[in-house]
């Protein structure tokens, strides 16, 4: 039984059941700025392409091999972004399909998931392509971002409000003036990264360089308490937020702006994505040799907000436990990372083991080897291997960096040689990573 069947029946919408027969912007595009093609659990293949003109998606394609549902939710998503920025179109949700389409009968409801993953793909594929355009322009003598009267942060765009293209402009002002921008990721929660964030950020700082430590973990901060600065609160200087420093390291933390440690944000994507902007536009950071910026696990909002904001240089840092399914997350974090134009700097496998405090032998907790197992299969870096300590968790909960006070542990000693690969790593400020590889074949669940 076909959905068209299904309509006789009352059982879809007439939304759903038009799009089933006669779904449109259906086929590929001739001349387009973005393309993903992603394989569901289903088995169905569905394909993208958009065209994007003054920061405008004008027009935009599908294909798939899937199903009269298959096909209204491909044909909902083209036609809910067409006229919305990049920007905008990659917040589409499958709520927001399902929404116009009035419904898909339960066990189509995937589709509505499928099309918006695909999408999002297709415009992290055309952020991607527009960086590497903006790193041929870098070779050519213009950096893509300040130095240059054609740099597109100096042209206003056709779209844009004189608001906008000054926001804009402000942004990239900022973001000149930081080195390396790392994202700290992590395929699931539990697994260290706010750790290795702090821990990273403060050991950089400690080597001599200007640090910011940004947490754009909006549901659940937890730098604050990792800091040690639960208690301290921010200040405006102007139209600036002035961000706790410590030293030569500058914080800046939802949680530091929260009334208690328990309150609870709630928002949706694309007010995470103001948010996230305005952390980055708005705080004094001045100039920074590195902003290490601490996500929530997974590949939602946040780290995607990051990708699209931060401009050049950036990488991810991958943190993982040894154990199967934690490395299986991680393979979601390098995909992402493919598919928004983000380098990998690398993979970082953390309580890796723990050091018997009886006997100093060695006991494998969690199993040992996965993260560097994986690195090699996705060729990508491996940046080493961090044992499981008890005083990381009494160093976490006390609000003191461990890397520092316990220098010549196992774990500490660890933490240094990760930090020496990434400073060994960092590009120079203003320059610009290698080009992407071709768009991969490759499912995005
Ligand atoms: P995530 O940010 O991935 O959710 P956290 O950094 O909050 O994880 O760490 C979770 C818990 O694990 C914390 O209590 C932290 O102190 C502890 N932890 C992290 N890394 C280690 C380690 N190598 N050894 C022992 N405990 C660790």
């Amino acid at each position: 039984m076909n959905v068209s069947d299904l309509n006789v029946l009352g059982q879809v919408s007439p939304q759903v059941a038009e799009r089933a027969q006669n779904p449109r912007n259906y086929g590929p595009l001739e001349d387009w700025d973005g393309h993903a093609r992603l394989t569901g659990d289903c088995g169905d293949t569905m394909e993208f392409w958009l065209k994007v003109t003054n920061q405008q998606v004008v027009h935009v394609g599908f294909t798939t091999t899937g199903c009269g549902s298959s096909r209204a939710a491909g044909s909902m998503a083209t036609e809910l972004v067409i006229n919305k920025s990049p920007d905008e179109a990659g917040f589409l949700e499958p709520a927001d399909i399902l929404k116009a389409l009035g419904g898909l009968p339960r066990d189509s409801e995937h589709c509505a998931a499928m099309a918006s993953s695909t999408l999002r793909a297709a415009i992290g594929d055309y952020f991607a392509r527009t960086r590497a355009q903006g790193r041929n322009r870098s070779e050519s003598g213009d950096c893509g971002t300040c130095s240059s009267a054609e740099c597109p942060s100096k042209q206003r765009q056709h779209n844009e409000s004189e608001e906008q293209f000054r926001e804009r402009q402000a942004l990239a002002r900022k973001m000149c003036q930081i080195g390396y921008k790392l994202l700290v990721m992590s395929g699931k929660g539990g697994v260290g990264k706010s750790t290795v964030a702090a821990n990273l950020a403060a050991s950089l700082a400690l080597a001599g360089k200007s640090v910011g430590l940004l947490d754009v973990d909006i549901h659940g901060p937890s730098i604050p308490k990792l800091m040690g600065l639960e208690r301290e609160r921010l200040v405006a200087h102007g139209q600036e937020i002035v961000p706790i420093e410590i030293g030569n390291l500058k914080v800046m933390s939802i949680g530091l702006l929260l009334p208690s440690a328990t309150d609870a944000v709630i928002w949706r994507g694309p007010m995470k994505y103001t948010a996230i902007r305005q952390f980055l536009k708005d705080v004094n950071w001045g100039a920074l040799d590195y902003l290490v910026i601490d996500a929530p696990p997974g590949t939602g909002d946040e780290p995607l907000s990051v990708a699209q904001l931060v401009g050049q240089p950036a990488g991810a840092v991958l943190v993982t436990t040894p154990q199967d399914l934690a490395v299986a997350d991680v393979r979601r974090s390098v995909s992402f990372c493919e598919k928004v134009g983000l380098p990998v700097v690398g993979i970082i496998e953390n309580m890796s083991g723990l050091a018997c405090p009886h006997c100093g032998g060695r006991i494998e907790l969690f199993k040992t080897g996965g993260g560097k197992s994986l690195a090699r299969e996705m060729g990508v870096p491996f940046l080493g291997s961090v044992p499981i300590d008890p005083e990381i968790v009494q160093c976490g909960d006390r609000g003191t960096p461990y890397a520092h006070q316990f220098a010549e542990s196992p774990a500490a000693k660890a933490l240094a040689v990760i930090v020496d690969r990434i400073v060994a790593a960092s590009p120079r400020k203003g320059s610009c990573p290698e080009p992407l590889p071709p768009l991969a074949e490759r499912s995005w669940f």
